[in-house]
């Protein structure tokens, strides 16, 4: 019996939410952690579920309705953006918001039903989206929804977001519930300017949000730090009964939008973390979802490096995938990602050179 399980559709591939120069990254890296999934033979351990669109009404823990129906009108004309310039509209959006978010809702309804302990969804974590209001590449908030979903079965749930951006949609969804949400990002002139350290909840979730606001160029031994001194003495003080973790990859050293210094030692002790955490706790009840990271590569190799911690997989397996998938000062892309990348950069180059009329159609 298998008892973790990743949320992964073929259709993924073709969605993401990001602006055109974008749009290949956030979908390569789902090809590129699916492919290291089958490579490392997690299939043996791990199941893979096939998402299915949200229905309109688990929308509603976390969303308005006027926002539902906004993105529904949007995306039959297809046009503009959901928000202030970030987010493009385009035909189809709302469909594949509801699958992506689908992913999340129907690992979280499965952990909850006893079927797994632990999952994860490459293509979740949107925590910049709000209840009204699309944000930051993300239509629909998976990660406050995975909270309300546990929440609705009356369990104590943590969620911990270690994007390089600070969760503002998760904190504000929940920011007067007595439910901890605890955020590390970069902070200071940095998107999307919120996650100081006096942004603690309001009413009834007074206390209850936690940011660790990094400045830029932080790295390994300041992650170790926060962690040690104030996120794990926090969680074991509230004993979460379900662990919600948004594991975004733009913290990474190599990450082109964000200037923090994580290395493949942090995603590893995360990993464990959550693990121990979940384990003491939450009889191993965690969800993790994909968020942000902007590099293909080091973003599937990270998420691979968590999910081997977190997922019950033999202990010279997951040293394997650590050994070979950790950050070397060689690089570590395989001949085959080399060439991908290159060709692809060519291509856009071409475009580029064509549309201003320098290279010959
Ligand atoms: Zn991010």
């Amino acid at each position: 019996m298998k008892d973790s399980a990743i949320a992964f559709s073929e259709k993924y591939l073709k969605i993401a939410f990001t602006p055109p120069s974008l749009t290949w990254n956030w979908r390569i890296r789902n090809k590129i952690f699916k492919d290291l999934f089958d490579q490392y033979g997690l299939n043996e351990y791990v199941d893979v579920v096939e998402p299915e669109p949200i229905t309109e009404e688990e929308l509603l823990l976390v969303h308005d309705p006027e926002f539902i129906e906004y993105v529904k009108k949007k995306s039959e004309t297809g046009i503009g953006y959901l928000d202030y310039g970030d987010t493009p509209a385009y035909k189809g959006v709302y469909e594949d918001a509801l699958l992506v978010v689908g992913g999340t809702a129907k690992l979280v309804k499965l952990i909850l039903k006893g079927v797994y302990k632990s999952g994860f969804n490459p293509q979740g974590g949107f925590h910049h989206a709000q209840k009204g209001a699309a944000a930051g590449f993300c239509v629909f908030n998976d990660v406050a929804l995975a909270v309300m979903l546990a929440n609705k079965e009356k369990l104590r749930v943590a969620a911990i977001d270690i994007d390089g951006h600070h969760g503002d949609g998760t904190q504000f969804i929940l920011y007067d519930k007595p439910l901890l949400k605890i955020s590390f990002h970069r902070y200071g002139y940095f998107y999307p300017g919120t996650g100081d350290i006096n942004e603690l909840g309001e009413g009834a979730g007074y206390g209850y949000s936690v940011n660790i606001p990094l400045p830029s160029g932080a790295g390994d031994d300041v992650f170790k730090m926060a962690l040690n001194e104030i996120v794990i003495p926090l969680l074991e003080h509230y004993k979460p009964e379900f662990i919600v973790a948004q594991m975004g990859v733009d913290g990474h050293l190599g990450d082109p939008l964000v200037d923090l210094r994580l290395t493949s030692k942090s995603y590893r002790l995360i990993g464990q973390t959550l693990r121990y955490l979940a384990e003491k706790y939450a009889q191993g009840r965690v969800v993790g979802l994909g968020g942000g990271g902007y590099d293909p590569d080091n973003t599937s190799r990270m998420w691979m490096i968590m999910i081997s911690e977190i997922f019950n997989i033999p202990e010279e397996l997951r040293r394997r995938i650590y050994d070979e998938l950790r950050d070397k000062p060689e690089g570590t892309l395989s001949t085959e990602q080399v060439v991908e990348t290159i060709k692809h950069r060519i291509d856009r180059l071409k475009k580029s050179l064509k549309e201003v009329g320098l290279l010959p159609i």
